[in-house]
């Protein structure tokens, strides 16, 4: 028996559906989880030691590949000078300045542990600040799992929204608006109608969790110049795409400075960090100088702290986000000629270290047009890049994720084995 079923099944007694996060149980693909035994460079190997050209990369903070050296190195150095100690330290202050030297909309920023932290506390920020309770975001936009955002939209046009997930009461979503990613004219409406009780919209500035979506240059623009006409707080969620799209991130690539950033993933390297910052009156409103609460036991963790300085810096090595994209391109290109070749269906998008992919003829907008590509075709093809030893995320609605150790010769390997694969399925 393959000891990725023995680990599933074992893991399936003691840990609810086997796994810690949903989406590693490969519940819309079906087949049984490769469990990591390691990982390095571009590649992890499997419980039976298997490589895999990895795409998903943690879900995004592996930009540098695997267990970078230095990465490690910094990390085996803070781990000897203690775990955690719930008092300051100067690395912490070391990252701050990097944060706000790299964004400059950023001109304060605080630590916490996940992105879901991030998106809360930025919220709860913005709300505080404004004396204002409705929040906007957008259908297919995954912010964490905090309950204000866990909503889905409800069926009238400018819609309050729903519980998306049980255990979360009516009541801790009526506050939140949920509309159409790149609809323009929604938004206008919205705030024509309901602009001064709207404290702030959150959206992901390239979306990656309805798969990739970019969004018009119209709909980044008119975000910022209604929020900014009726008081609201423009929250740029940029989890997923803060120094992998850009070492300027989304708001950069857009030429928006957004009031508050949400930061994830990459700025850890892989430990558990995230943040929050922006405008410096707004973050002035949290503990201990304002009355807005957020704290944290393990927030600025030292040894997460070493491992996103080690990865901040190590970014910013000239043409490092040019060689990204460049490679992303080529992959997005490549996979979208050997479709063509193979007479399906598929579009293809890339921007820095983001792609994705669509088993339709356009490139979605949208969620509703995100949700019309062609799921069986994806999951025979997800299965047969696995069999080719290529890892994709195992869901048709998330972004795909590329590192610098995905070279250029292994990005041809990629699209010589989605050639072999899109023949079979
Ligand atoms: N925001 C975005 C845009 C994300 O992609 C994610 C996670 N994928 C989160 C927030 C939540 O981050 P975390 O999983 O670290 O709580």
């Amino acid at each position: 028996m393959s000891r990725n079923l023995e680990l599933f099944e074992r893991g399936k007694q003691v840990i609810p559906g086997g796994v810690n996060s949903p989406v590693r149980a490969f519940g819309q693909v079906g087949g049984t989880p490769r469990f990591v035994k390691r990982a390095e460079g571009a590649y992890f190997w499997d419980a039976d030691d298997k490589p895999y050209l990895d795409y998903v990369g943690s879900w995004g903070p592996a930009i540098l590949g695997h267990a970078h050296p230095e990465v490690v190195k910094a990390v085996q150095d803070a781990a000897v000078g203690g775990l955690s100690f719930g008092a300051p330290t100067e690395g912490e202050v070391e990252i701050a300045e990097e944060i706000c030297k790299l964004l400059p909309s950023v001109e304060q920023v605080r630590l916490v542990s996940s992105g879901t932290e991030a998106t809360m506390t930025a919220i709860r920020l913005a709300r505080g600040f404004t004396g204002r309770d409705l929040i906007v975001k957008f259908e297919g936009c995954y912010h964490g799992h905090s309950d204000s955002l866990l909503v889905k939209a409800g069926s009238g046009l400018l819609t309050f929204g729903n519980p998306s997930s049980g255990g979360v009461p009516a009541d801790c979503t009526k506050h939140t608006l949920v509309l159409q990613y790149n609809d323009v004219q929604q938004l206008a409406d919205t705030f024509k109608e309901l602009g001064d009780q709207i404290a702030g919209v959150i959206l992901e500035p390239i979306a990656g969790n309805m798969n990739l979506i970019k969004p018009s240059a119209e709909f980044v623009q008119a975000l910022r110049a209604l929020t900014e006409q009726y008081g609201a707080v423009l929250i740029y969620d940029e989890v997923m795409t803060g120094f992998r799209v850009a070492l300027g991130c989304a708001q950069g690539l857009h030429g928006i400075t957004p009031d508050l950033t949400t930061l994830g993933k990459v700025v850890g390297g892989g430990m558990p960090l995230a943040a929050f910052g922006g405008r410096a009156d707004i973050m002035g409103r949290i503990a201990p100088l304002g009355n807005v609460y957020q704290a944290g036991t393990l927030s600025g963790n030292p040894l997460s702290v070493a491992a996103g300085l080690a990865t901040l810096r190590l970014i910013q090595q000239p043409g490092f986000h040019d060689t990204l994209g460049r490679r992303s391109a080529r992959l997005a290109a490549g996979l979208a000629d050997a479709a063509r070749d193979a007479g399906i269906a598929m579009s293809t998008d890339s921007v820095g270290g983001m792609f994705g992919f669509y088993f339709s003829d356009t490139v979605p907008a949208s969620y509703a047009e995100a949700t019309r590509c062609d799921i069986t075709r994806f999951k025979a093809f997800f299965h047969a890049m696995l069999d080719e030893g290529v890892y994709l995320a195992p869901s048709a609605y998330e972004a795909g994720f590329i590192s610098i150790a995905h070279t250029d010769e292994l990005v041809e390997q990629t699209i010589s084995a989605a050639r072999r694969a899109l023949s079979r399925v």
